[in-house]
């Protein structure tokens, strides 16, 4: 039995660590999921971004494409011949200005120096021509000074592996520009300077970002084309959002224009994130999920707990009412057989043993009457025959034929039994029960002082019959488990009182039967008081008032107070 104790014990101890470990795995993979998710929304975002760059560096290079299949040496001879560009050649650069992102070309030749102010040529595109022009952007100078260097980087190195007849340099977002290139002598042609119009190129961008993006106010997601170097915002799809730093979460770098980059705030109302909300979400189905398991996981624990206390009280039971069945049979079978025999004639010894046998079959009795009375109840055939009847003519007569037992057992006995109590519906023979079965835990249950007050009043349409006794008292811990079935208090009173745990459910069992109900106040060490109530009768057919339950003040006076003395 112990063992089964400890097992129980440890599987329950085995069961909520497994509880918590399943816990704590899902939290982590909840927690696990939400960043997975929030990581794969971010790469998504990331992505978005770097299209963004990817389209308008294709936007950038897309008109220059046919550049690269022209026989550039034949357009420089003829340059050279004619001072004038060939057709295919500035059908190429008109393809190059229409894409808006520029407002005008230059062309410098190669041993030209725009640096040094000297003459180079600007297209007109009404002309349709090349025209020469003495004043010109400064930055027509840088961009030349670009190119020039990216020839020496890239052309002379990746010649053999690609010789385009172009290289192309970007002066940040002022200008593009290409070095025209002889592939055969590799020598630099001259140079195209294109220059960018910044504001083309951010009303290019900022469409992007919105078709990526939405507005802010939709999509939480703020994105901006920032000039870093002048810490300018270009373009935003949260112009109601101040930009800062500080609320950068990743940056995306446009090819071509260092001094740009795209800025991106993955979710603009932190505390809102969907995922977060999610996972909060998760978190509390979670719990409310744990609770129930370690709810159920604890009730089903109490509930052995209990079944494996009633089983042992109930094998207990069975082992005391044997043993208690067999000692008034013993002894009536041997003073009977002594009877029988004829070996006692003597008269005062005969009665003693007739006394043996008398006392012993009653105690039998009643011992068979509560197993007969629990087994009733148990099979649901408990009848009674309530009939109206005056519960205090009930206690006075049930007191005074208990007196010469109680006076015998050295019990004092006082009685307040109000007057003209009203009729209630109850069976005679359970109200003898309940109050036999409560004086005898009255009687077992006192040490020292040995007392009994029985008291009938009238209160709220019931008539109240209480019973208190001055003894050990119930603690108030055990107070709610009395009325079970074969329980009984551990207390070394009651561990050497003969009982079986079988009294109180009796009692209320009774009690419900005859529509009323119980209640107990006890303080340990002071005694204990149960109080059986039992509704008024009101007999319709005959319209009869019952009597006056009477006000507190008259209840007093109309008690019968009676003392005896055991
Ligand atoms: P039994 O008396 O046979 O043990 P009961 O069902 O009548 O069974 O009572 C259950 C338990 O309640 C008792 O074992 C006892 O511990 C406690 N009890 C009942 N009545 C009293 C009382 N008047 N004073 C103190 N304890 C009581």
């Amino acid at each position: 039995m112990k063992n089964y104790r400890s097992a129980r014990w440890i599987l329950l101890i085995l069961g909520l660590i497994a509880i918590i470990a399943l816990t704590g795995l899902n939290v982590y993979t909840l927690y696990n999921l939400r960043d997975t998710r929030l990581e794969a929304d971010h790469e998504r975002r990331n992505r978005q971004l770097k299209d963004i760059s990817i389209k308008l560096t294709q936007e950038l290079n897309k008109p220059f494409f046919g550049l690269d299949k022209l026989n550039l040496i034949s357009i420089d001879s003829y340059f050279k011949r004619t001072g004038e560009f060939p057709t295919v050649f500035k059908e190429e650069v008109l393809e190059v200005l229409n894409s808006e992102l520029f407002t005008d070309v230059y062309y410098t030749p190669y041993e030209v120096n725009p640096c040094e102010s000297e003459p180079i040529l600007r297209y007109d595109s009404e002309a349709n021509a090349f025209m020469e022009v003495i004043s010109y952007p400064k930055l027509v100078c840088d961009g030349t000074g670009v190119a020039r260097t990216r020839v020496n980087t890239i052309f002379i190195n990746n010649f053999d592996d690609a010789p385009h007849n172009n290289v192309i340099g970007y002066d940040t977002h002022r200008t593009l520009n290409i070095a025209l290139m002889n592939t055969i002598d590799r020598s630099t042609i001259g140079y195209l300077t294109f220059v960018f119009s910044k504001e083309n190129l951010v009303n290019f961008i900022k469409p992007s970002i919105i078709d990526e993006f939405g507005n802010e106010d939709d999509s939480k997601v703020a994105v901006w084309l920032h000039d870093w170097v002048h810490d300018e915002v270009l373009a935003t799809n949260a112009p109601n959002l101040p930009f800062s730093v500080d609320l950068v979460d990743y940056r995306e770098n446009l090819n071509n224009f260092p001094d740009w980059n795209l800025k991106i705030r993955y979710n603009t109302i932190e505390s809102g994130a969907t995922y977060t909300t999610n996972l909060i979400k998760d978190l509390l189905v979670l719990s409310a999920a744990v609770f129930m398991l370690i709810g159920a996981l604890l009730f089903m624990f109490r509930t052995a707990q209990k079944e494996r206390k009633l089983a042992i009280r109930q094998a207990d039971f069975i082992a005391n009412v044997t043993h208690e069945l067999k000692t008034p049979l013993a002894v009536m079978q041997a003073a009977g057989e002594n009877i029988a025999d004829g070996r006692v004639t003597e008269q005062n010894r005969l009665q003693k043993y007739g006394d043996h046998i008398y006392h012993e079959s009653i105690r039998l009795r009643k011992m068979i009457e509560k197993l007969l009375d629990v087994a009733k109840v148990d099979a649901g055939r408990a009848l009674i025959k309530p009939a109206p009847h005056n519960l205090g003519e009930l206690t006075a007569s049930f007191i005074e034929h208990q007196l010469p037992y109680l006076s015998d057992k050295g019990f004092t006995v006082t009685e307040a039994i109000a007057k003209n109590v009203p009729v209630s519906m109850i069976d005679p023979d359970s109200f003898e029960t309940i109050l036999s079965n409560l004086t005898e835990n009255a009687v077992k249950y006192s040490a020292e002082t040995k007392h009994i007050h029985y008291e009938v009043a009238v209160q709220n349409g019931n008539v109240i019959c209480s019973i208190t006794d001055k003894g050990v008292g119930i603690p108030s811990k055990e107070q709610r488990f009395i009325f079970d079935k074969f329980y009984r208090v551990e207390d070394p009173l009651t561990a050497t009182t003969k009982g079986h745990g079988l009294g109180l459910s009796i009692i209320k069992n009774h009690v419900n039967l005859n529509n009323g109900s119980i209640t107990l106040e006890s303080n340990p060490g002071s005694g204990t008081t149960f109080s059986v109530s039992f509704p008024i009768f009101i007999d319709n057919s005959v319209s009869q008032a019952v009597p006056n339950p009477g006000s507190p003040e008259n209840k007093q006076s109309n008690k019968n107070n009676i003392e005896y003395v055991g």
